[in-house]
């Protein structure tokens, strides 16, 4: 049998990060600041963000250096294995060739570390001494809770409620690396008490904790804001994985046909896309490039393309995205890292301009998935996951009718050890589709 598992070397880990932003067809439009509709500079960002992030998130260097402390960090699990999923292959009975990523091998359990590391590093290189965020599923929590860890940092983290309840073991781990977790909306803001004055029983949404998070770093000195996703420095630092993905494609002589990755901001799948999407736009490679969000929240297949905030209290820039505009609560569906109402500017751009395409999934199809998976391949996927791996069965099973070889390459975001519970409510049978 061919290898299962491809494996780097140490020193083979990325030195630079690649930026796609020189390499886009068509420019971003900037963000704009929403009282006067002009476009922010960098002095705007300055009170939640340090400035060296601000300066990667407007950068046109195509490759920017990883700081060798960041590097020294990412050696705890970095590079991350892909697979073969020779075994999910036979139980599909497809002739395509299935390959995956696993960034569950991260101490988190996801690829947002990635970024976490990278994100506490720069704050506390200028001296930050606090960081502010929102949680969603608690992956992000996690993941910030244990870089502040690393590098001495206090940590604020606002969990939306119904995942600060569905998933108290994340929270919990949250609380090992070290912050300190409230569930969103909270009556330590502005923001939080004023949405629930409004609707004392909602049960959060990424958007409201933002607001609350925000709110938080402005109003305290020592403070910045740190986000996991949606903006461009974030979709730079997850590029690791795509980088690293190129070399290990390499290493057993393919090339994906298709590269595929769930979508909730865009962080990981711009991570193990990037590289390739620069292949197509400068090589004219064909390879296929699908992203998966939930039916329930249907950001690219669903929504409109315009300015909309980021964050349901209008405090952040208004930035040029798919919407399903900020006031939209997502239901409380399992895979609490998708209910976002945005998206990346700059995946979203690439959207519109037919350089990907977008599928969406409802939540108990994405069981079904999750459950072949577990059982043929082993390892246990978490929800968000699970939706690349829907996608990637049914491009397999397409292939079997057809008999296409294709390679097929998915992003696996996380592991699901710390969303048993949503299994059980799937075994149970009491999973609905909204
Ligand atoms: C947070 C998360 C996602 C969604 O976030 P993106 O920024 O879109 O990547 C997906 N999978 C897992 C495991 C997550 O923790």
């Amino acid at each position: 049998m061919e290898r299962t598992k491809i494996i780097l070397d140490e020193n083979e880990l990325p030195k630079q990060w690649y930026n796609i932003l020189p390499d886009l067809p068509t420019p971003l439009e900037p963000p704009l600041n929403p009282a006067t509709n002009e476009p922010i500079g960098p002095d705007d960002l300055s009170p939640i963000f340090p400035m060296g992030l601000i300066k990667q998130e407007m950068s046109q260097d195509r490759y920017i250096d990883i700081p060798e402390e960041v590097r020294d960090i990412y050696r705890l699990w970095r590079p991350s294995p892909i697979y073969r999923a020779h075994r999910l292959e036979a139980a599909l009975k497809t002739p395509a060739r299935i390959y995956y990523k696993n960034e569950g091998v991260s101490p988190p359990g996801s690829h947002k570390p990635n970024t976490a590391i990278a994100q506490a590093y720069f704050n506390k290189k200028e001296g930050v001494e606090r960081l502010s965020t929102e949680t969603g599923a608690g992956q992000w929590g996690s993941a910030l809770s244990f870089a502040c860890s690393l590098f001495d940092l206090e940590c604020k983290v606002y969990m939306v409620k119904s995942s600060f309840y569905q998933k108290p073991y994340r929270k919990s781990l949250i609380n090992l690396w070290g912050a300190n977790v409230i569930p969103s909306p909270s009556t330590e803001t502005q923001a939080g008490r004023s949405i629930l004055e409004k609707h004392p029983d909602t049960s959060g949404s990424l958007g409201i904790a933002i607001s609350e998070a925000v709110e938080d770093a402005a109003t305290h000195d020592n403070t910045k804001y740190a986000l996991g996703s949606v903006l461009n420095h974030v979709m730079l630092h997850q590029t690791v994985i795509g980088l690293e993905a190129k070399l290990q494609m390499d290493m057993v002589e393919d090339y994906p046909d298709v590269v595929i990755g769930c979508v909730g901001g865009g962080s990981n799948f711009s991570g193990v896309s990037f590289p390739f999407i620069r292949d197509k736009i400068k090589d004219n490679k064909d390879v296929d490039i699908v992203a998966v969000e939930p039916t329930a929240c249907p950001t690219l297949t669903g929504g409109d393309f315009r300015y909309d905030f980021g964050d349901t209290a209008e405090m952040t820039p208004l930035l040029k995205m798919y919407t399903l505009g900020h006031d939209f609560v997502p239901p409380p569906i399992h895979s609490g890292g998708l209910r976002y109402h945005g998206d990346s500017p700059i995946i979203s751009q690439l959207y519109a301009d037919g350089i990907m395409r977008a599928v969406a999934y409802h939540q108990t199809e994405i069981f079904d998935a999750a459950t072949t998976f577990a059982r043929t391949e082993g390892i246990v996927p978490a929800p968000e996951a699970a939706h690349a791996i829907k996608c990637a069965i049914d491009m397999a099973l397409e292939c079997k009718k057809t008999g296409e070889e294709k390679s097929i390459l998915f992003n696996f975001s996380g592991h699901g050890h710390f969303d048993m519970a949503a299994y059980d409510t799937y075994f149970n049978g009491e999973m609905t589709d909204e």
